[in-house]
């Protein structure tokens, strides 16, 4: 059992009020609250140790160099890569999106296809397209039902040996949907496709396994699971990695210079080119090791619990409608009621202290499919209560009744 109070000491930002009530924090799909030890971590960087890395040979830039080659070797443990050097520092899950992207760009040809899922957060989209447009390749879109699922018989008919990737997301950020990727990446791997997956909402859920998964990529970023923004991700098999292009070119990320020819640097320098977050990089590793000792089981047991709350709550308010209705779920909620907009219930429930989010949330074809301009999330996290899910329901009560 967790001790949930003991936890929520430890964001300090929780304890705030907002517009004069107590804050209650729901939108955890857009990014999650920092601990005190990673905000900590963050200034003890900047006071102890910090110099540019893999580049001096004196002492701060070599103490640097290893807390940023520990936070990597934690990260390929996390998910369990095989090597260390299949785990690439990005910015975050597009940065990771685009490094592949455009590293397909040599790779593809006309008539080659891309699947993509209905689901995909626009950041799993566009680059796609923007690829489809240098290349010649055709998009394809995986379907889904009206509980927000993907008709994985449709899934089974769009591929072919046409299809040279295979992306979608594992968890949906606007539904909360939990994918069967074990199984799409299978039935891709057989007509030899490759698979990335945006793992931006899942990693604040659960533990990926990249080799169980057996996927080419996986993208995620750190500033969702409790790290500093501008931190992320990429996983990508060795030969995968060693196929692609570099992303960009700059210092750090060759072998040799002349004017004649470079010689690129080996995994993973060849994807990291200039200065990275080193601090941001770093901390990523103390919030992994954060989550790890509250312990990735108790934290989806407790979310599951939250979630199957809410659900009850809301699903009492007359006219209220659940998107995303599928059975495998993590803790998002996303709804909206009727002959009301989205925003007005937003607005009104923030002068309550109740930060949800409002809009498309950046899957804009997910809101054509149910012919809405948008819903209200609220996306749960480890440290909220069921006590604060009745706030919301009052205050998403009151606000109907206003606007009625
Ligand atoms: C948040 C999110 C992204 C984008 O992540 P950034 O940190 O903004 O790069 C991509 N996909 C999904 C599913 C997301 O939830």
């Amino acid at each position: 059992m967790l001790d949930i109070q003991k936890i929520r000491a430890d964001f300090p930002i929780l304890s705030q009020t907002v517009n004069g009530k107590p804050l209650v924090y729901f939108d955890n799909g857009a990014t999650s609250q920092k601990p005190q030890i990673v905000i900590d971590a963050i200034e003890k960087y900047y006071q102890e140790i910090n110099a540019n890395i893999h580049r001096g040979v004196h002492t701060l830039s070599q103490l640097a160099t290893d807390a940023y080659e520990v936070s990597r070797g934690k990260v390929q443990q996390h998910i369990n890569a095989k090597f260390a050097h299949e785990v690439l520092f990005t910015s975050g899950t597009t940065h990771g999106i685009n490094l592949v992207t455009n590293g397909f760009a040599s790779i593809l040809k006309p008539g080659d296809e891309i699947i993509v899922s209905s689901l995909e957060h626009h950041s799993n989209i566009v680059p796609w397209q923007m690829l489809c447009e240098k290349t010649g390749a055709t998009l394809r879109v995986i379907p889904i039902n009206e509980d927000g699922e993907l008709i994985l018989d449709a899934f089974d008919e769009l591929l072919s040996e046409k299809t040279k990737v295979v992306t979608l997301n594992h968890i949906s950020n606007a539904l909360g949907i939990i994918n069967p990727i074990k199984y799409i990446i299978e039935k891709a791997h057989a007509v030899g496709a490759a698979v990335l997956i945006d793992g931006a909402q899942a990693v604040p859920h659960l533990k990926p396994d990249v080799q169980d998964l057996d996927c080419d990529f996986y993208a995620f970023s750190g500033h969702k699971m409790c790290g500093p923004t501008g931190t992320g991700i990429l996983y990508g098999k060795e030969e995968w990695l060693n196929k692609l292009p570099p992303y960009q070119g700059g210092g750090e990320m060759i072998k040799e210079v002349t004017f004649e020819k470079t010689t690129y640097a080996d995994l993973p320098h060849k994807f990291e080119a200039g200065t990275p977050n080193i601090a941001g990089g770093i901390v990523l590793g103390t919030a992994i090791d954060y989550l790890n000792n509250i312990g990735f089981e108790n934290i989806q047991k407790y979310e599951n619990e939250l979630l199957e709350y809410a659900t009850k709550r809301l699903l009492e308010i007359e006219g209220l409608r659940i998107y995303g209705t599928g059975k495998n779920k993590a803790s998002v909620v996303s709804f909206n009621i009727d002959g009301i907009h989205p925003y007005d219930i937003g607005s009104i429930i923030d002068k309550l202290g109740i930060a949800v989010r409002t809009g498309h949330h950046c899957a804009q074809p997910i809101m054509s499919f149910f012919c809405i301009p948008g819903t209200i999330r609220a996306s749960f996290s480890f440290y909220n209560t069921k006590e604060e899910i009745d706030v919301m329901v009052e205050a998403v009560k009151k606000a109907q009744t206003m606007l009625s």
